[in-house]
């Protein structure tokens, strides 16, 4: 079972669109930090894939906008590329913050710019330079942490409006979610490798679905980790609970084209590889790349 989402999942200090912090009783931030908390641990294939990506496209400013704790701000940075962060939890931000302080040194860090700020505000939270960046990411299945609570995608759509508004024209957005399609149709979550994260960490996932007027609402992963070195004060298996919005291809497709007024170049993708739908093996994650023709 891939590892990914653990890693992912300290995050959603959503507190500021009001809703309750899932992380809040530090378990699943415990497995992360103790096992993760480093930001190197994203795979080859990840990085050369979003690295040569942005290169190609000639990409020099770019906005992350959940950076959580930084894992691909920091990579970028590093790269080169002119970074500005931002995420909606001052309790992620807070571990970006650290590292930008600690090497400050480094010109490439001293610039990097980190911002609180929010999807649903995006516009008032963060000056967009110009036309708009080279480039806006939402990586580590980010965009699934904001819920439908009004039944209609609003704020998913406005969110998404948001974001493609910072992209300049002729740039691009890069945005991923699970394969929640396989997840509804299987109730369970693929077996592929874990392509983001690096961990000899294993792990079981059971899901959970919730139906609201006959579509799925929200989706609930249960956590079983097995801690491989156990240390004092940190059992053996460690358990948690995640909840997401179960963004289905078409939909997301459909909403992202909406979110760009229909002036986008529209590529898919399962894990990093042209995806071809109804192809044998299911992808663990399906990323978007839309560039803005206008
Ligand atoms: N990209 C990072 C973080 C993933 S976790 C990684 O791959 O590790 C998802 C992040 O989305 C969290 O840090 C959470 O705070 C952020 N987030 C959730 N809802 C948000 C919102 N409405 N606005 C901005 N950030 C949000």
């Amino acid at each position: 079972m891939s590892v990914d989402s653990v890693f992912r999942t300290r995050s959603l200090g959503v507190a500021a669109v009001g809703l309750p912090d899932q992380y809040a009783d530090g378990k699943a931030a415990k497995v992360w930090q103790l096992y993760i908390g480093d930001t190197r641990s994203r795979t080859e294939e990840y990085k050369s894939w979003v690295v040569s990506l942005l290169k190609k496209q000639g990409v020099q400013k770019i906005l992350d906008v959940a950076c959580g704790t930084g894992v691909d701000s920091i990579m970028l940075v590093e790269e080169g590329f002119k970074v500005v962060s931002v995420d909606a939890s001052d309790k992620m931000l807070k571990y970006a913050l650290k590292e930008r302080w600690e090497r400050r040194k480094e010109r490439a860090f001293d610039q990097w710019e980190i911002e609180e700020a929010n999807w649903l505000t995006l516009t008032e939270d963060v000056q967009k330079p110009g036309d708009g960046f080279d480039a806006v990411i939402c990586l580590g299945n980010s965009f699934a942490h904001l819920p439908d609570f009004k039944g209609d995608q609003s704020e998913q759509k406005l969110a998404l409006q948001n974001i493609a508004s910072m992209v300049r024209p002729g740039g691009i957005l890069i945005i991923d979610h699970r394969n929640y399609d396989y997840i509804l149709e299987t109730g369970l979550a693929p077996q592929g490798k874990n392509i983001y994260y690096k961990s000899d960490l294993t792990q079981d996932i059971s899901t959970s679905v919730l139906w609201v007027n006959n579509k799925p609402h929200m989706i609930t992963l249960d956590y079983t980790v097995q801690v491989p070195h156990p240390v004092q004060n940190h059992p053996e298996v460690s358990k948690f609970r995640l909840s997401y919005y179960p963004h289905r291809l078409e939909n997301f497709k459909a909403i992202l084209s909406e979110a760009f007024h229909n002036k986008l170049e529209h590529s898919v993708y399962g894990d990093f590889k042209t995806y071809i739908p109804g192809q044998a093996e299911a992808p663990c994650y399906f990323i978007h790349v839309c560039k803005k023709t206008a």
